[in-house]
């Protein structure tokens, strides 16, 4: 069983009911709606085939809404795309009014007051560079560094600059309350600075958890702050690149997942992680060992982006991710110690209970799960053993596909523990999990079917119930 988890993005290069369910059978666990392309109608039924996809292999998908966030643009230019010559200045003007050859709209109203002489200017994701050498009133002269084609729409960035844009914009928040209508069971925030950015995200998204997206230095300088307000973090290195210096990036990523694992948080590693294959049918050798570093990093997924949404070849990239992955947990992976900042019974029973696993050497850890916290408290120990999560609540199940480790299953509600337990066990002896006389350790809460109520480990042999017979392995 693979441990981390793939999440892919959606998009025309998979449009199909058979493609999804292709991509599924190839090991998809998070589907990616980009909400920065496509029509609400294209969402909806991608979000149907991915379903269906799920309830054909009988296992659950999660769907992830990754919502626009505030980012900075250029506007529209009059005479198609414009060339952008190294030396040569620009003028950068706010608003929406066309642009043309050395007139750059930005659509952003605070850029002369915000932006100062000295910052850098970067456009199309960091391809084109400008230095602000003069601050008018009614325009920023800028001179090109790295030159380029500018064309429509193209992502500005200031990094020296703290924008005041609002965390949530109007397009946003109607995503958002589409998002809901839809059912999605994650939503990934873009463009977030701070922990009060992520709580108003949160706040629209009506008890969906949020994963931050850590795209902008400040994000990043505020790391603790967000990860105390989401439910996860996702190294976003496209625009994360962008904004610091490149080099920088592979110190900034293990740092996230670090901080992000230690909190006890979801984390998510994203973009470029197998680009050559948007063209081709393999990976370079350079993407094989940035996906294999990631996982020996202990990221709980990696993401794939054009690669399935525009690519020649979205199922061999996501075959090719699953073995990249499987062979690079084969590398012992740290176990995290967050115990000492979230004392409670939980964490402390999930801890013991993969310790357990490891004395024994047992392969199953059997949880029960209502908001599926204790299978994520368990994954973030990250035992040897497979985590096998019940429980009876739907958007659980599905959620718990994002979760290092985890194989989500669907139980019935049981009034009692001993109940759940028993049925547990039917369950894994009769689909192959687990032999007669084979040792799992379970882990419930009593009383049992409440959130955050987990406190009991049960050290349990396959098919000896009710019987006092602990000496054997
Ligand atoms: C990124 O910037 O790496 C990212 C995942 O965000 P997006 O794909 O929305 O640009």
């Amino acid at each position: 069983m693979r441990r981390t988890k793939i999440v892919a993005t959606m998009g025309p290069a998979v449009a199909s009911q058979q493609m999804i369910i292709d991509l599924v059978g190839a090991g998809l666990d998070v589907a990616r709606l980009n909400f920065s392309h496509g029509e609400y109608d294209t969402h909806t039924q991608m979000a149907e085939w991915v379903r269906k996809a799920a309830d054909h292999h009988g296992r659950p998908v999660a769907i992830l809404q990754d919502i626009q966030g505030p980012k900075v643009r250029v506007g529209v230019f009059e005479d198609g795309p414009i060339e952008l010559i190294v030396g040569k200045t620009v003028r950068l003007v706010p608003g929406s009014q066309m642009g043309s050859d050395g007139v750059v709209p930005i659509d952003y109203e605070y850029l002369m007051e915000d932006v100062g002489v000295g910052d850098d200017v970067l456009l199309a994701d960091g391809l084109i560079r400008l230095i602000v050498e003069q601050v008018g009133d009614d325009s920023l002269l800028a001179r090109v560094t790295t030159g380029g084609r500018l064309s429509d729409h193209k992502g500005a960035a200031f990094p020296a600059t703290s924008l005041k844009v609002p965390s949530v914009t109007p397009k946003d928040e109607a995503d958002l309350e589409f998002g809901r209508s839809l059912g999605v069971d994650y939503v990934a925030a873009s463009f977030v600075r701070s922990g009060d950015d992520v709580a108003q995200v949160a706040k629209l998204a009506g008890g969906v958890p949020v994963i931050a997206k850590i795209e902008l230095a400040k994000a990043y300088e505020n790391l603790d702050d967000i990860l105390s307000e989401a439910f996860g973090a996702m190294v976003a290195r496209g625009d994360l690149g962008v904004q610091l210096p490149l080099q920088t990036l592979p110190r900034v990523q293990l740092d996230i997942l670090n901080r992000t694992n230690a909190a006890g948080r979801l984390s998510i590693t994203a973009t470029e992680m197998l680009e050559s294959m948007t063209n081709s049918p393999r990976p370079t050798r350079a993407e094989v060992t940035d996906v294999a570093n990631a996982v020996m990093s202990g990221t709980d997924s990696v993401m794939l982006s054009g690669e399935t949404a525009i690519g020649k070849y979205p199922v061999e990239t996501i075959e090719y991710m699953d073995r990249i992955c499987v062979e690079a947990e084969k590398t012992v992976t740290e176990s995290v110690d967050f115990l000492e900042s979230h004392r409670t019974f939980a964490s402390a029973t999930a801890k013991a209970a993969v310790e357990a696993s490891e004395n024994l050497d047992l392969k199953v850890i059997a949880a029960f799960t209502e908001s599926g916290s204790t299978a994520r408290l368990l994954s973030k120990y990250r035992p040897a053993a497979d985590i096998v999560a019940f429980t009876a609540d739907p958007s659980t199940y599905r959620r718990m596909a994002a979760y290092w480790g985890v194989r989500p299953e669907m139980i019935e509600r049981r009034d009692s523990t001993d109940l759940m337990l028993a049925s547990a066990e039917k369950y894994l002896e009769k689909d192959g999990t687990c032999e007669v006389g084979q040792g799992v350790v379970m882990v419930a809460g009593t009383p049992p079917n409440q959130q955050a109520s987990t406190n009991l480990m049960k050290l349990h042999r396959i098919g000896e119930r009710g019987r006092a017979s602990n000496r054997r392995r």
